[in-house]
């Protein structure tokens, strides 16, 4: 079967989250199950363009109301990620270091996906599924089939799968323009409630959509910042999808960003031996437990509830334990960890920004990760945290709920209801009376680092659904 993933984000090219790494992941385990996939993106000026050459494959027009871009299909060379990428330069709009918050996104990535669309109908023979990520990519399943321009994919399936649903791209309808020309009859299937939204879009106009846990499928049918009733009406053709880890590229056995390699029988060897060199850059105790958070500093992920919880966990100064931060974003949330450094020096720390190699060294030196967030369509982070022997602290929402199963109940994290300094510091607390039995300690790292989260049944789940559109 030959499916083609459309998509803002895929790992190693351009990542923001976790998206990067299911749109690099997914193809190359379909390609390994004996499929053709291939992926196509935008070509962004970062570090990716600036460290390797590419080639020009394909030269087109892409026009947005008055303006016609000039796009170009580039591959890279001498790169075997498993799956044939595509990258769509379009000067004038992707020009530029970021992948998104730009005033002008609406329109880099309508654009985008008329390119997109301009080069499928230049192939000799459409690919069987198309398979579209969130609002970025969430007008092409109305576009190739009610576009007039794009009537030959009239019968080619399309599939959405909803990464992050709190972000629907939605603007006015005096910029109905923007997309190509189709019989106004059909104006319906882009608009919600008298916006243009290309994330409701993607939900009324593909075959199949998809989330990426069985968790927040449910959940969104009940709150999808306007869309939930969308959900409800479409619940048919919707199903949950649990995202796997590319396996190769997270083992803490041969992981090249970890200085030190560990495995299953000598897992407490190696974490103390990363988790003394996190601590002596970050000025910790490596003798106390290490807990950390990685990710976007956002309401959304319950970050603004950190500060409050290393001050309580703090007080009384030096605390039990040491805290690390790695993320960027809101500005409010930063300034108040770089407060509490310079005030609990020697307990807490953080790294503002984006750190890929750090992330690996975190995941693979902590003894517990911090997931208190509010919605996590599935969280990646505890997934690479039990592949490394990390215990996550969750709290129970959307795939967080799926995937990991309190201790109390005979599993092997900690969980809690709230997104709250209480409920946090809670769950910290019987963190770190378990702590306090190495034995155990050793046992549930060995217990989840053998849990298999590969892609390989995630993988098998698509084309199966893929095979009831056929
Ligand atoms: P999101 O909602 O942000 O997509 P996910 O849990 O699905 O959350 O994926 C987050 C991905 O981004 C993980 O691979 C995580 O390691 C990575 N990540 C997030 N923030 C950072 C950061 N500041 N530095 C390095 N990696 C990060």
């Amino acid at each position: 079967m030959e499916i083609v993933h459309i998509t803002a984000e895929c790992y190693p090219a351009a990542k923001a989250g976790g998206l990067a790494d299911v749109a690099g992941a997914l193809p190359k385990y379909q390609n390994l199950a004996g499929h053709k996939a291939s992926v196509i993106m935008p070509f962004y000026h970062n570090k990716f363009r600036n460290t390797h050459t590419f080639s020009n494959i394909f030269s087109g027009y892409a026009r947005l109301a008055d303006i016609t871009y000039t796009f170009h299909v580039l591959i890279p060379e001498g790169l075997d990620l498993g799956f044939d990428l595509f990258m769509i330069d379009i000067p004038g709009l992707f020009d530029r270091e970021s992948i998104y918050s730009y005033n002008d996104d609406t329109e880099r990535f309508i654009t985008f996906q008329i390119a997109a669309a301009n080069w499928l109908c230049a192939w000799e023979k459409p690919a069987d599924i198309i398979h579209c990520h969130d609002q970025h990519t969430g007008f092409l399943p109305f576009m190739l089939s009610k576009v007039w321009d794009y009537r030959r994919f009239e019968n080619v399936p399309s599939v959405f799968t909803i990464h992050n649903g709190e972000y629907q791209g939605q603007f006015g309808m005096n910029n109905l323009n923007y997309l190509p020309p189709f019989h106004s009859f059909f104006s319906g299937l882009i608009e919600w409630e008298g916006d243009i939204n290309p994330m409701a879009s993607g939900i009324k106009c593909a075959w199949k959509v998809t989330t990426v846990s069985p968790g927040y499928m449910e959940e969104i049918s009940h709150s999808m910042s306007g869309l939930e009733k969308l959900l409800r009406i479409e619940r048919g053709k919707c199903t949950g999808i649990l995202n796997g880890i590319d396996t190769e590229i997270w083992n803490p056995e041969t992981d090249p960003m970890l200085e030190t390699n560990y495995g299953i029988d000598d897992v407490d060897e190696g974490k103390t031996a990363i988790k003394e060199q996190l601590c002596n850059q970050f000025g910790l105790d490596p003798n106390k437990p290490l807990f950390s958070f990685i990710g976007r500093l956002a309401k959304e992920k319950g970050a603004d509830v950190l500060p409050d919880v290393v001050y309580q966990t703090s007080a009384g100064f030096p605390g039990e334990q040491n805290i690390l931060v790695l993320g960027s974003g809101e500005k409010n949330i930063q300034d108040g960890f770089l407060t509490l450094e310079q005030q609990f020096r020697g307990n807490f720390s953080s790294y503002i920004g984006y750190n890929e190699k750090l992330a690996h060294s975190i995941y693979a030196g902590s003894d517990f990760l911090l997931m208190p967030s509010r919605v996590e369509p599935c969280g990646l982070n505890q997934l690479y945290a039990l592949r490394y022997g990390t215990i996550p602290i969750v709290r129970r929402t959307g795939g967080l709920r799926d995937t990991v199963t309190d201790m109390g109940d005979g599993g092997f994290g900690f969980c809690h209801d709230q997104c709250t300094t209480h409920d946090v510091t809670h769950a910290m607390s019987r963190a770190k009376a378990f702590y306090q039995y190495p034995e155990l300690m050793t046992s549930i790292r060995r217990h989840v680092m053998g849990i298999d989260h590969s892609w390989n049944k995630a993988a098998a789940e698509y084309i199966e659904l893929y095979k009831s559109l056929k």
